[in-house]
């Protein structure tokens, strides 16, 4: 007789533009063993020694990736996991580690590297045809897909709000003639944070600004602040804390660690990719400042200056990168401004403002 050891609890799905994510929560971590298929497309899982403790059966997905999804129990023991997709696929299949409230989880990936590519090479695309002085602007919504970042009182999550004011800043600087801005996560999907510095230099971005709303276990914290990266230690314990809790990011969301060629291109020799660095860290203490200055007519500063600490999302060498906290959707004033279209209107404003001084200084 088997041991019943694991439990599938619930079973979800984020749809990404180049894959769909699916996810099973679990009681404890589970062996599985993976089947895939051409005709028709499909994959499936098996799992050994696990019950069913949901009631997700059969669900519909019909995304661009999939076409339904169902759990059965084959027998006493024993569950299957079956996949219908659209199309062939590349499936990577990862544990999630429980992490807060999130319990052990098992992430599969169904991957269409045909337009994970072709995503890519239209990104290096928008590159090569801006006009000559055209600036780029990456925002980058933090969180997405499992990772809901903070979460309000009244269950206002981060990954959503930053994803609206991230869209309102993208149109605001689309319609200023010099400047072509775009988004690193257009949905509610997860991206690795180092795969965010990726499609930014993809872009060839001059700015990338990661939107993020805080949270605190203290309910009376409150106020917008703003932090770039540190190379030698946070400016304070609670900039730590901070940049230590959005870099749990890729823990929560899923990151599967595919290689990234960021900052290890054979091609950059040490003491330029150092000087790159500093120039750019200076850029972003410049774009830091005026967006201080800006931001505290839209709301409470929590601090006057900007603060560092080394958040992975801010550690492009060659691009000025700065992280912005615009308020605290753990604190009821702040998550009811949040979920204002004003609010989200004028903050959008605020940062389209800041950016364009810090293009004509
Ligand atoms: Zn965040």
């Amino acid at each position: 007789m088997t041991t019943l050891a694991a439990s599938v609890t619930d079973i979800r799905f984020w749809s990404a533009p180049d894959h769909t994510r699916v996810v099973l929560d679990l009681t404890e971590p589970i062996q599985y063993e993976s089947y895939s298929q051409e005709t028709p497309p499909q994959c499936y899982l098996e799992f050994k020694g696990t019950t069913l403790l949901t009631e997700k059966r059969k669900m519909k997905v019909n995304d661009r990736y999939l076409l339904t999804m169902s759990l059965t129990e084959v027998e006493r023991g024993k569950v299957r996991l079956v996949l219908h997709q659209t199309r062939h696929l590349i499936v990577n299949i990862f544990p999630l580690k429980p992490y807060l409230d999130k319990p052990h989880r098992l992430a599969i990936d169904l991957v269409d590297v045909g337009q994970e590519k072709k995503e890519e090479e239209d990104r290096k695309k928008q590159k090569e045809v801006r006009p000559k002085g055209t600036k780029i602007v990456v925002i980058d919504p933090g969180h997405g897909g499992e990772d809901p970042g903070a979460i309000g009182p009244k269950k206002t999550m981060e990954k959503n709000i930053v994803l609206k004011v991230g869209e309102k800043i993208v149109h605001l600087l689309n319609q200023h003639q010099e400047i072509q801005a775009f988004l690193t996560r257009k949905g509610d999907y997860f991206i690795p944070l180092e795969a965010r510095i990726k499609v930014a230099r993809e872009y060839g971005a001059d700015l990338f600004v990661s939107l993020h709303t805080d949270g605190s276990f203290n309910p009376h914290a409150k106020g917008s602040s703003v932090y770039s990266l540190s190379l030698s230690g946070a400016t304070d314990e609670a900039a730590k804390v901070l940049a230590d809790k959005e870099n749990m990011s890729n823990v929560l969301g899923g990151a599967f660690l595919r290689p990234v060629s960021i900052t290890k291109d054979p091609n950059l020799n040490q003491i330029l990719l150092d000087l790159m660095q500093n120039n750019s860290l200076k850029e972003s203490f410049r774009f830091a400042e005026y967006l201080l200055a800006d931001i505290k007519d839209v709301n409470h500063l929590k601090y006057p200056y900007y603060r560092q600490a080394n958040f992975i999302v801010l550690r492009a060498p060659d691009i000025p990168s700065v992280l912005v906290e615009m308020a605290f959707v753990t604190n009821t004033g702040d998550e009811r401004l949040l979920n204002q279209n004003e609010f989200q209107d004028k903050m959008a404003n605020t940062l389209f403002t800041s950016i364009k001084r810090y293009f004509r200084p």
